[in-house]
């Protein structure tokens, strides 16, 4: 039993790591793959605990505010594609930030991570035909 359940722990990380994000719903569909027994449950379970543990981040929300997890744990900014959801790790230049405060305006600072969105190379591609 306890075999099993650090095998599904390890084959979540490893399937985050080649993803970079997910959600719980996309690990369960891969996990069932191969242990056709294993229930949402135990899944949410795992990258509850993996969170927790710091092994896994939060990644910004996909549509419908369903949680994601990443496989990077580092502060990092994301870009969000506002079409399909896919999001890509992204790192905005520090010297950014200051010039983005000033834009804010009011004292404001930006002290957590940056979400950019707009439209991947496919759907921007998508949309003009
Ligand atoms: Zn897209
Ligand atoms: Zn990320």
């Amino acid at each position: 039993m306890i075999e099993r359940s650090t095998k599904y722990v390890q084959d979540v990380e490893n399937y985050l790591q080649q993803k970079g994000h997910s959600s719980n719903i996309e690990i369960l569909e891969f996990m069932q793959k191969n242990y056709a027994d294993i229930s949402a449950t135990t899944v949410h379970r795992i990258t509850t605990r993996l969170v927790e543990r710091r092994k896994i981040s939060l990644a910004p929300v996909a549509k419908g505010n369903v949680m994601r997890f990443d496989a990077n744990i580092a502060a990092h900014d994301h870009f969000l594609c506002s079409n399909c959801d896919m999001l890509r790790d992204a790192n905005v230049a520090d010297d950014i930030r200051p010039m983005l405060e000033q834009s804010i305006g009011d004292g404001c600072h930006i002290s957590g991570n940056l979400v950019i969105t707009g439209l991947c190379k496919k759907c921007s591609k998508e949309s003009k035909i």
